[in-house]
């Protein structure tokens, strides 16, 4: 026994070298505990056959400061723990699954101007998990996804590798109702907040939006005819709670700018490399 136990602290050293070697890495998706973990990972691996999930990249050490900093906040109101990663798609977007796999589209850190309102992207992404909206999606079309699921369930693939392609068509295209949309947008405003960041970010990035190419806008938070109240909303909220919220000042000059190297280098995580059962 002595042997061992020297062992273990002969190794530990190394393993704290070799975590900090990995920073810059995606994540390892939790293991399937319950339904929704499960559908977690059926849409990480539909993702991962895609090759969009991001499993190394400089970019990583950009995202997980605000991660960690939202997670801390965030992880008390959810079961299962959150994890980011980044995936590479031609649209600036960020999405979430049940089981606490967020997704951020490399191209979204390109989009923001600032911490905050990148902050307020992933605090609303957590706050759909949080609600349990993409559970709520799902229910929502049962009868037509019920059907799709049995005749596909024929041809082999499994129920949540069928539902979790559903989902991931869903959350690509604005899925969620308006009330849905603006309670993220309340409850991630209160986690940004907890997280000391400025949750005037998220009226920040709808009102670049007005200005912006419409093929550059993250196609989550582009309802536009809506954008508008969901900015009262959040006004709203903020007057309303003035202990958590007037300390916050609303000009986005006092933004703390954010930039990514537009050439950071990826490698894509393949279903050899990680994760891949
Ligand atoms: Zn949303």
């Amino acid at each position: 026994m002595p042997t061992l136990r020297v062992s273990r602290f002969c190794f530990a050293p190394l393993l704290v070298m070799l975590s900090a070697a990995c920073f810059a890495q995606a994540p390892v998706p939790e293991p399937v505990t319950d339904q929704e973990t499960e559908l977690g990972q059926a849409v990480y691996k539909q993702l991962r056959d895609k090759v969009e999930i991001i499993d190394s990249s400089p970019l990583y050490d950009s995202l997980k400061p605000i991660a960690d900093a939202i997670t801390r906040v965030a992880q008390s109101r959810y079961p299962h723990p959150f994890k980011f990663f980044l995936v590479h798609e031609a649209q600036p977007n960020a999405f979430a699954t049940p089981g606490g796999n967020v997704y951020v589209v490399d191209s979204l850190l390109y989009f923001v101007k600032n911490t905050e309102q990148l902050a307020g992207t992933l605090c609303h992404e957590v706050s759909h998990t949080i609600h349990r909206d993409g559970i709520a999606l799902m229910e929502k079309e049962k009868k037509i996804e019920e059907r799709e699921v049995a005749a596909a369930i024929l041809l082999g693939p499994t129920r949540a590798h069928i539902i979790a392609i559903a989902l991931i068509g869903k959350l690509h295209q604005l899925g969620y109702s308006r009330d849905a949309e603006s309670k993220a947008d309340v409850t991630g405003s209160d986690i940004c907040a907890g997280a000391g960041y400025n949750p005037w970010g998220l009226p920040w990035l709808f009102q670049d939006f007005q200005n912006a190419d419409i093929s550059q806008i993250p196609q989550l938070l582009s309802d536009h005819p809506a954008n508008g109240t969901r900015i009262q909303t959040l006004e709203k909220h903020f007057q309303d709670n003035p202990s958590t919220f007037s300390k916050f000042d609303h000009d986005p000059k006092s933004a703390t700018p954010f930039s990514v190297s537009k050439d950071a280098p990826v490698i894509f995580l393949r279903a050899e490399t990680k994760g891949g059962k």
